[in-house]
């Protein structure tokens, strides 16, 4: 196995040096897997391009009368096995790199699970709490209205993902709705009362606790008293702390954009919402002990980075105590950081696993919106988990180091194989060596 073969598709990135960031982390890793395939070079390329990117102005009248332009971005990776499905998220600094990443990332996640979905992604570069709700709603206005003409059920679904959510999704459905396109299925992630799905909000935490479950089992633990770290404590990180502590997990610290705590006998995740949700810092919570740097590095068992890209560095890799990771968040370990983890034992369980239960939960809520019937919300969590397990039975049967390279290999030959049938790859798409 070469760590960072020649990848083919290098100078259709156009870069020489690819910079630090989650675009060469997925650059290293796709290259490593895709000549670990023998896949040819021309196949290689024509998985790793993006089919289609779009840059858009947003230019906001704001509260005050002044004018700001924001810069917005969707990129489709692939749709080979169906429509192209990936979040949005609002937050500082998105740029073109991160959302193309985040979209390939899309592609392998939605091909590992087996959903009828591409990969894509989208954001504007803003930040959200600096915004007013109007201006919001009119940012999420400009932005839907300047994608529509490369989303749609049929073609390219958006959702929600950092700094965007349900509220986010109407918006963006009723942009949609006035300019002509009234179909539900056109974005995921909606309120109920307009045709989302009863487990949507929950379903990607509860999919990260239900895989660190299902890991820490297979590495021979049991998770009723497993303890556990959890950094970000947001729409993933928090359902994943309920869903572990309901399965009887020790919940000893959380973390986020305020700091960390820890409690050596538990903390209740639905309490320490409830502080948060009260207008308090996390970090100010009474009943815990305040931590300096990481969260992942305290002693605990299993840790659950659920925040953002990279925040699993060396540093925090040398120091970790938790035999376990379990990727909540879309790129949280750097690939140096992991190959530290794996030096010292510990079994990264990688993004397009663990976080996979949210597009899942978006598949079923697509294919509800096109049913027009709604399901409950237990009916759709058993089918979520259902779907996790067969796909973690993929990984189960490698070891744990090799459980990124895995999940990404059977990712790229099932879009391969699609790609071939499609006739947009040859059907003899291995490298003559
Ligand atoms: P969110 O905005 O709801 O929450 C993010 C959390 O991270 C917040 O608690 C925030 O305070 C915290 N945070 C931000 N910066 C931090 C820092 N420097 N250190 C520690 N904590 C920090 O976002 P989310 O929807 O929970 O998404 C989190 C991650 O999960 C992202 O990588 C996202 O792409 C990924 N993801 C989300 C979904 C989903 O359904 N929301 C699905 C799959 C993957």
């Amino acid at each position: 196995m070469t760590e960072t073969a020649e990848c083919p598709a290098q100078p259709i990135v156009d870069r020489a040096v690819v910079p630090e960031g989650l675009l060469a982390w997925e650059h290293q890793r796709f290259g490593r897997v895709t000549n670990d395939l023998g896949l040819d070079p021309a196949t290689v390329c024509a998985l790793h391009c993006a089919a289609r990117s779009l840059i858009v102005e947003l230019p906001l009248i704001r509260d005050d009368g002044s004018m700001a332009v924001f810069t917005g971005y969707r990129v489709q990776h692939s749709t080979a096995l169906g429509p192209a499905k990936g979040g949005t998220r609002f937050r500082p600094g998105v740029a073109l790199d991160d959302v193309t990443a985040l979209a390939r990332l899309m592609t392998w996640k939605t091909a590992l699970h087996g959903l009828p979905f591409g990969g894509a992604k989208g954001g504007v570069d803003c930040d959200p709490r600096d915004l007013s709700s109007r201006e919001r709603h009119e940012v999420t206005r400009l932005y839907t209205l300047a994608i529509l003409p490369m989303i749609g059920s049929d073609v390219d679904v958006p959702a929600p993902d950092i700094g965007t959510d349900e509220q986010t999704m109407a918006w963006m459905f009723h942009a949609a709705a006035e300019a002509g396109h009234r179909d539900p299925a056109i974005v995921t992630g909606k309120p109920v009362l307009l045709g989302g799905s009863r487990f949507r909000a929950a379903s990607t935490g509860v999919g990260v606790a239900h895989v660190a479950e299902r890991a820490w089992e297979h590495l021979g633990g049991t998770i009723a008293g497993a303890r556990v770290a959890i950094e970000g404590f947001g729409s993933v990180g928090y359902w994943a702390a309920v869903e572990l502590h309901d399965r009887g997990a020790r919940i000893v610290g959380v973390g986020d954009i305020t700091g960390g705590i820890t409690r050596a006998d538990g903390l209740d995740p639905v309490a320490v919402r409830r502080w948060i949700d009260d207008g308090h810092d996390l970090v100010d919570h009474p009943d815990a002990d305040a931590v300096e740097g990481s969260i992942l590095r305290i002693d605990c068992d299993v840790a659950v980075p659920a925040a953002l890209e990279g925040t699993l560095t060396d540093e925090v890799a040398e120091a970790l105590v938790a035999r376990l990771v379990v990727e909540g968040a879309n790129g949280p370990t750097t690939p140096s950081a992991e190959r530290i983890l794996h030096g010292r034992g510990v079994g990264v369980v990688p993004d397009l696993m663990a976080n996979g239960g949210g597009v899942i939960s978006s598949y079923f809520e697509w294919a509800q919106n096109h049913q027009r019937i709604p399901w409950t919300e237990a009916d759709e969590r058993a089918r979520v988990l259902e779907r996790l397990d067969r796909s973690w039975e993929l990984l189960a049967t490698v070891s744990p180091e090799s459980w990124r390279d895995h999940a990404l290999g059977v990712a790229i030959r099932r879009v391969t194989d699609a790609m071939a049938l499609a006739g947009r790859v040859s059907s003899n798409h291995r490298r003559a060596d």
